[in-house]
């Protein structure tokens, strides 16, 4: 198993949970943590910008990056596509820096497959009441696709027992310290203090 300098953190769990609006908030308070920009199909949201917060794809381009297997992982979620580039991931953690990824479920497990020193926290609601509230509330689907949308979170909420961490998004500040203690835990891992043990010692000798 290759073992990377950064953590390579996935970020997963139902849409509307919170998932966005806690690592906004962390991001605002761990500097060097790198936030991968999914590339997807679905159109531009209002004040959504390409490159920042997705790289908005034609099809022809979605499936083209498919076919040269540039995607870490890649999946189909409510009529639209949404995958993760592989290159710009790889270079993060080769540099050190720990990234995160904020997918959904399917494409959290493909990770972990071809990644097991992949670290997956799930996000879960403190109710489905609640997670339906956050989802109507956000107000940026049609009631059909929110429909879809929690129709898929049943489904997902019963894989949650299957990650390595559970984060309950209840208050975000709360969320937020425990994805923030995940991320320093997860820095102090013998694997990864090894490696720095042995990058010290060739340094001197
Ligand atoms: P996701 O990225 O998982 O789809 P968002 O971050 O967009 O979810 O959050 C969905 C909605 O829920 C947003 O309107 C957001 O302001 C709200 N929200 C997020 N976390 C909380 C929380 N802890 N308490 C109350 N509302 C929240
Ligand atoms: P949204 O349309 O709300 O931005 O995203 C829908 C779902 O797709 C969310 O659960 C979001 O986390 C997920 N998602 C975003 N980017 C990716 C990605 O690169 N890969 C996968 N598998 N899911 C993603």
């Amino acid at each position: 198993m290759t073992t990377s300098k950064g953590t390579l953190l996935v970020w997963t769990g139902p849409s509307g949970v919170g998932k966005g609006t806690v690592l906004q908030w962390v991001m605002e308070r761990v500097p060097h943590l790198y936030f991968s920009i999914s590339a997807t199909t679905r159109a531009p949201r209002p004040g959504e910008v390409d490159g920042q917060h997705y790289h908005f794809l034609t099809r022809e381009q979605f499936d083209r990056y498919v076919e040269q297997d540039a995607f870490l992982e890649h999946a189909s979620y409510v009529d639209n596509s949404y995958g993760t580039l592989e290159g710009p991931v790889q270079q993060a953690l080769d540099e050190g820096r720990d990234v995160v990824l904020e997918i959904e479920v399917q494409g959290a497990q493909m990770v972990k497959r071809r990644r097991p020193d992949a670290v997956l926290v799930f996000v879960a609601p403190p109710s489905f009441a609640e997670l339906e509230r956050r989802l109507r509330g956000r107000g940026t689907e049609s009631d059909e696709k929110i429909g879809r949308r929690l129709e898929t979170a049943r489904q997902e909420l019963r894989q949650a027992a299957g990650f390595d961490y559970i984060v309950i998004n209840d208050r975000v500040e709360q969320a937020g310290e425990e994805l923030m203690a995940i991320l320093l835990a997860e820095r102090c891992r013998s694997e990864k203090r090894k490696m720095m043990l042995e990058v010290e010692e060739n340094a001197q000798s």
